[in-house]
This record gives C-alpha cells, sequence and structure tokens, in this order.
C-alpha cells in the first residue's frame, strides 16, 4: 500500500496545524481553505475511500463525524458542512478517508476561551 500525504501528517513526519488529536482521530486545517473554517478529520485506522468501507470499517465515518459535532461544540461554530468526497468523479485526491468540516463561522481557538 502507498503512503499518502495524511498517513505521514498522523504520523507527524509532515508539519501541519492540527487543532485536535486523540487515540482515534488526528483534524487539520485543510492548506487550501474553502471556508473560513476548514477542517479535515482524519482516523488513525486507515481505510482509503467511504467506496472502500466495510461492515468491519463501517464505524469510522460516524466517528469522525461525532468527533466533528464535539469540536464544533467546544469551538462555539454553530453552523456548518460535513463533506466526504468519494472517488475521482467525487473530488476525492487523498486516497486516505477524511471527512472535511467547514464553516463560514471562524473557530474560537484555545485559549480564546473565557
Ligand atoms: P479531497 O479532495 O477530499 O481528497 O481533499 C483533500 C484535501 O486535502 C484538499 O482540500 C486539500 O486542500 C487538502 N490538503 C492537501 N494537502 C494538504 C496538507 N499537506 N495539509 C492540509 N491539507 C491538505
Amino acid at each position: 500500500m502507498e503512503r499518502t500525504i495524511f498517513h505521514r501528517i498522523i504520523a507527524h513526519e509532515l508539519p501541519a496545524d492540527i487543532v485536535y488529536e486523540d487515540g482515534d482521530v488526528v483534524a487539520f486545517k485543510d492548506i487550501r481553505p474553502k471556508a473560513p473554517t476548514h477542517l479535515l478529520f482524519v482516523p488513525k485506522q486507515y481505510v482509503a475511500s467511504i467506496a472502500e468501507l466495510t461492515p468491519e470499517t463501517a464505524h469510522i465515518p460516524g466517528m469522525l463525524i461525532l468527533k466533528a459535532k464535539e469540536f464544533a461544540t467546544a469551538h462555539r461554530i454553530d453552523g456548518y458542512k460535513l463533506v466526504y468526497h468519494v472517488g475521482r468523479g467525487g473530488g476525492q485526491e487523498i486516497y486516505y478517508l477524511h471527512l472535511h468540516f467547514l464553516s463560514q463561522e471562524k473557530m474560537v481557538e484555545e485559549g480564546a476561551k473565557n
């Protein structure tokens, strides 16, 4: 299996603006943001694409959505869009499953909370 750029980011081999990390997921800012807040939620367990899901990995997209929802609450983002690009025709460029989190609102950065 070819390692993607996201393999290298979650292994901390490549720099990224990581905004959240736990045992299951890494979230970082998209390098070419298409909204004031544009994050990517990437699971630590590798799956190439929604198109490659199996019954064993079907929980992962829901887990990413839950992490995104918790992140939004913690950073006071009320409205957002969650998107999976699937396959070339669906606009998927990187074959490591990831959830796009887009919001017209700016996230409240850590330390700015009161
Ligand atoms: P997709 O089209 O769903 O495969 O989305 C891939 C996304 O990854 C695009 O929105 C890119 O801007 C973003 N991207 C590519 N390389 C990096 C990187 N090194 N750090 C952060 N985001 C990246």
